[in-house]
C-alpha cells in the first residue's frame, strides 16, 4: 500500500470530504483517513439535516464562506444528480415574555441587521405576519419579530459527505476508513502520521477530527476545545395542515438564556415527523465516552420546555431520536490555522455547532491553504492567535 501522498485529510466529515473532494478537484492525490466509515453517525454531520442561512447572526465573517458553500452544494448536485440543499426559506423568530425581541443583541435582531448591511434578500414580519404565514407558529407571543430568508433551507448532511467522497475518490482521491489516526510528528519537510494500521507520511496534512481534535492534537487545542452533548428529536407530526403551504427551518429564540432557544425543520417528504433540537453548553462531556443513549425523560422535558405552547401541530411522542456534539472554542468561532508547533499541518473543525453550512467552501479554502499556501476567502478571523490578545 502507498504511504507517502502530497496531502492527508484527518477525519473525513464535514470538513474532511469537503477539503478531500477539492484536493481532487485540484488534481491533487490525496489520502483521507477516518477512524470509522462516513458518513456515520458517532460525530457532528449526521441526523439528515442541517440549517443553511445567508445571513449569520453569529457574525459577518461567515457570510464569504456560506455564500461560496451554496454554489459548491449547487455545483456537487449538478455532478451527483443527488438532492441536498433544500431552499425552503429559513425563519429566525424571537418570541418572549422574559426577554425583549427589539433588544440589538438579540439573536434575531443581529440576523436583520446583517441581512441590512450585506444587502440580502429578507422580510421582517410581526406576529400578526408570522402567525398567517406560518401556521405551526401561531402559538408566538404578540411582540415576535421574525427574519424571513427565502434563499435558506436545510442540507442533507450525510448525502454532501457521501457525494464529495465519491467524487474525491473517483477523481483519485485515496479513502482509508476504519483506520484511527494514533499520533503526528512534523519532520523536516513532511508529517509523520501514526494509525492503528502503520504509518503514513505527507508533505501536508489536514486536521478535520471533530470532537475528537483535541485528544488526537493536545497542547493548545485541549485547553480551547470543549466538548458538549447535544440531543435531536424527531416529534410526530400530528396535524400536517399546519405546515402547509410554507414551511421553512427555524431558530427559535425564547428567553434570555443559551437554552432558550430552539430550531428545526419541516417535516421530510415522506416522513410525519419534525426535527426540533435545542443546545445545551453548560456539560462538557469525553468524546469516547459519549453517552449516545436518549431516554423517555429527557423527551418528555424536551416536549414540556421546548415545544408545548411554542409549536403547533406536532404531539409529543418522539418517533426518533439521536445524540450528536458540539466541539466549542472559548468564543464559539471557528478555528481554522495551522498547528503552532507543526507549520505543515492545518487543523479545522470546532466548528461550534454552526458549521456545516460553511464546509464546502472551507473545503476548498483549505485545498487552497494547501496547495499554493492563502486561500482565495480570508478565514483570518478563525485564527488561533486571537486567543492570546
Ligand atoms: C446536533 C447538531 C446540530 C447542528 N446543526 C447545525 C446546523 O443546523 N447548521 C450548521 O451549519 N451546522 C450545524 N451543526 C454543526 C455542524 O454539523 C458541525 O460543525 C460539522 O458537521 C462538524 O464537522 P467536522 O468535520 O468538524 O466534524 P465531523 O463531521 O464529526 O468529522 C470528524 C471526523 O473525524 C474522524 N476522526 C476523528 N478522530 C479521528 C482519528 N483519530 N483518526 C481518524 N479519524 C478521526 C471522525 O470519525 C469523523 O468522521 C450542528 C451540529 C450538531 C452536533
Amino acid at each position: 500500500m502507498q504511504t507517502h501522498y502530497p496531502v492527508a485529510v484527518i477525519g473525513l466529515g464535514a470538513m474532511g470530504a469537503a477539503a478531500l473532494y477539492q484536493l481532487s478537484q485540484s488534481g491533487v492525490k490525496a489520502v483521507g483517513i477516518d477512524r470509522y466509515n462516513p458518513p456515520h453517525d458517532q460525530g457532528s454531520s449526521h441526523g439528515d439535516t442541517r440549517i443553511t442561512r445567508l445571513s449569520n447572526g453569529e457574525g459577518p465573517q461567515y457570510l464569504p464562506l456560506v455564500r461560496r458553500s451554496q454554489t459548491i452544494w449547487r455545483e456537487l448536485e449538478a455532478r451527483t444528480g443527488e438532492a441536498l440543499f433544500e431552499q425552503c426559506g429559513v425563519l429566525v423568530m424571537t418570541s418572549s415574555q422574559r426577554h425583549d425581541p427589539q433588544d440589538p443583541e438579540d439573536f434575531t435582531q443581529r440576523t436583520i441587521a446583517l441581512a441590512r448591511a450585506y444587502g440580502i434578500r429578507h422580510e421582517v414580519l410581526d406576529a400578526a405576519q408570522i402567525r398567517q404565514r406560518f401556521a405551526q407558529f401561531a402559538p408566538v407571543q404578540d411582540n415576535a419579530v421574525g427574519y424571513f430568508e427565502p434563499e435558506g433551507g436545510y442540507l442533507r448532511p450525510e448525502r454532501c459527505i457521501a457525494a464529495q467522497l465519491q467524487l474525491a475518490r473517483s477523481q483519485g482521491a485515496t479513502l482509508r476508513c476504519n483506520e484511527r489516526v494514533t499520533g503526528l510528528v512534523q519532520m523536516d519537510d513532511r508529517v509523520k502520521i501514526s494509525t492503528d494500521r502503520g504509518e503514513i507520511l505527507a508533505d501536508r496534512v489536514i486536521v478535520s477530527a471533530g470532537m475528537w481534535s483535541a485528544k488526537l492534537l493536545g497542547a493548545p487545542f485541549d485547553s480551547l476545545l470543549r466538548v458538549c452533548r447535544q440531543t435531536l428529536y424527531w416529534f410526530e407530526v400530528t396535524s400536517p395542515e399546519r405546515f402547509a403551504p410554507a414551511s421553512p427551518s427555524f431558530i427559535l429564540t425564547h428567553g434570555p438564556g443559551f437554552i432558550d432557544v430552539n430550531y428545526g425543520f419541516p417535516p421530510l417528504p415522506g416522513e410525519a415527523s419534525m426535527k426540533i433540537a435545542t443546545e445545551q453548553y453548560q456539560q462538557a462531556c469525553d468524546p469516547d465516552a459519549l453517552d449516545r443513549q436518549v431516554n423517555d425523560d429527557q423527551v418528555e422535558t424536551m416536549y414540556r420546555t421546548q415545544v408545548a405552547g411554542r409549536i403547533d401541530g406536532v404531539g409529543s411522542r418522539a418517533v426518533k431520536t439521536s445524540v450528536c456534539a458540539y466541539t466549542v472554542t472559548p468564543d464559539y468561532h471557528f478555528i481554522v490555522d495551522e498547528h503552532p508547533s507543526m507549520p505543515r499541518v492545518t487543523v479545522v473543525s470546532a466548528c461550534s455547532g454552526h458549521g456545516f453550512k460553511h464546509s464546502a467552501a472551507l473545503g476548498e479554502a483549505l485545498a487552497q491553504r494547501c496547495l499554493r499556501g492563502h486561500s482565495d476567502l480570508d478565514l483570518s478571523a478563525f485564527s488561533l492567535e486571537r486567543f492570546n490578545r
